[in-house]
């Protein structure tokens, strides 16, 4: 069995679509990034990529390449666990963590779960998603932007 770990944080820019574990959740606001700024799944790519010693997100899909400009994540996370997969791995279970003060992402949680454990081929039982402010602290909590946590294991 292998662990990987993930983190990554994006800032808000106003307009724009907000996409969270690849549900697109009605706000002001969203986030400012070469891709769609899916902050989640991004995190989630990195825990996939360690776990399976392949690098990071960086490395896979580098920010100066125009082909992953505004590109869908979810997009991102399949082909990262189709290498994943490709080196003999697959994933047994994912818990994730988003960091925001706002906006409620309480109501879209088992969407992005649905999408999660579809993209990641497993049961909707193997996906953990949680949402947590940091009570006003910090650059969360004043609401300049998002962070998310994600932990794998996969099965060799
Ligand atoms: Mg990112």
């Amino acid at each position: 069995m292998r662990i990987g770990q993930g983190f990554d944080v994006h800032a808000f820019q106003d307009g724009g679509s907000l996409v969270l574990g690849g549900v697109k959740i009605p706000y002001a606001r969203s986030m400012a990034a070469h891709s769609d700024g899916d902050v989640l799944l991004h995190a989630l790519c990195d825990a996939l990529l360690g776990a399976a010693t392949l690098g990071d997100i960086g490395r896979h899909f580098p920010d100066s390449d125009p082909a992953w400009a505004g590109i869908d994540s979810r997009e991102l996370l399949r082909q990262v666990v189709s290498k994943v997969q490709a080196n003999g791995f697959r994933v047994s279970n994912a818990d994730l963590v988003l960091v925001a003060q706002a906006p409620r992402l309480a109501p879209h949680i088992e969407a992005m779960c649905e999408h999660i454990s579809a993209d990641l081929q497993v049961n909707r039982g193997r996906v953990n998603v949680k949402a947590t402010t940091t009570e006003h602290l910090g650059f969360t909590g004043r609401e300049e932007g998002i962070a998310a946590f994600a932990v794998v294991l996969l099965d060799e």
